[in-house]
């Protein structure tokens, strides 16, 4: 089976029916691009930048990497690609990705998957964000990046996050620093984002939806809480419709939609994503080929027509488990 999944790497995602659907790499590390080419991806979809920011105590450093050592990171992702876009998702630290204490002030929450994480902690701290943006605007200049904003909720925040990176550009152009153009996405993985899209479509070039933390927020389910995971589903009615109705108006609008959770590297949904209209999928680089696989057999014009029968099922798992 490997040997047969690895002779499809150079083959390009094109559906039965002439449909080319990317299918794009997770990071964590610029190292992870080596993975990721080697994988056939074509480009990087979720660069997760906090992982730059974590484990910092285990190799010694007191301190959070500064705009040269992040410029540094991010250029070598954008070159380990070789050209193909990538996508860097400023900081989402908090929750389940906790930052050491001893190179950032840590503090205990209640409940940190509903407290200060990914933009929310950005905002608290703009010098920290502004030192981010910089350094990818910087990086920019080196090749095609995409700059993605996590867990985006509200307009107030869009516009703050839109005003700091029109301040990050200008602290550049005062320095006279080197930048290049970036396009710029939010994640939709918080319920009330899918549920304002034409907010979010008003602002952004490009949406990127985040299933992972889009199931925890819908279902009230802790992604990281062993004793409920079993009600973490990500094939409920209520988690497809939000993801139906977000690529939808997507491509109703023209703007570029992506799934970059943990379902878009699940063969599971392969075709109802793509039923559903979905053509970009990020994913974990070991997921690319068995992916690509399903991709070569799909029929989307037939899957347009199955996909509408599973959002109408009161049970979409059985109708998926049936396939
Ligand atoms: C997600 O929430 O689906 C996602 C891709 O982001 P993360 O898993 O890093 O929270
Ligand atoms: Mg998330």
């Amino acid at each position: 089976e490997r040997g047969r999944l690895a002779r499809l790497r150079h083959k390009p995602a094109v559906t039965l029916d002439g449909q080319r659907v990317d299918l794009l790499a997770n990071i964590e590390m610029p190292e992870d691009t080596v993975g990721a080419v080697k994988a056939g991806a074509v480009g990087v979809g979720l660069f997760r930048s906090e992982f730059l920011f974590m484990g910092r105590e285990s190799q010694r450093q007191t301190r959070l990497p500064d705009e040269e050592e992040q410029y540094q990171a991010y250029k070598r992702a954008v070159e380990g690609m070789q050209g193909m876009p990538v996508t860097i998702r400023t900081i989402d630290v908090g929750a389940d990705k906790p930052i050491d204490g001893k190179v950032a002030s840590k503090q205990e929450h209640l409940n940190p998957a509903l407290g200060l994480r990914a933009i929310r902690w950005s905002l608290a701290d703009p010098a920290m964000f502004l030192t981010q943006l910089r350094a990818i605007l910087r990086a920019a200049a080196h090749g095609e990046i995409h700059l993605l904003i996590p867990m985006l909720a509200h307009v107030s925040e869009i516009r703050q996050t839109l005003s700091l990176i029109d301040f990050a550009r200008s602290e550049l152009d005062s320095r006279g620093a080197v930048y290049g153009k970036v396009k710029l996405g939010a994640m939709i993985e918080i319920p009330a984002a899918a549920l304002t899209l034409k907010t979010f479509l008003k602002y952004f070039d490009f949406l990127s939806i985040g299933t992972n933390d889009l199931i925890q927020y819908t279902l009230a389910i802790d992604r990281a809480d062993e004793a409920v995971a079993h009600l973490y589903d990500p094939a409920h009615p209520a988690v497809l419709k939000l993801v139906a109705d977000t690529i939808a108006e997507c491509r109703r609008q023209g703007k570029s939609v992506a799934v970059c959770g943990e379902m878009a590297g699940d063969v599971a949904f392969t075709r109802l994503l793509l039923g559903l209209g979905l053509r970009s999928f990020s994913m974990h680089p070991s997921r690319i080929l068995a992916v690509k696989q399903e991709v070569l057999r799909a029929d989307t014009s037939k899957l347009e027509v199955w996909a509408k029968g599973v959002l109408e099922s009161d049970d979409p798992a059985s109708v998926l488990a049936g396939s």
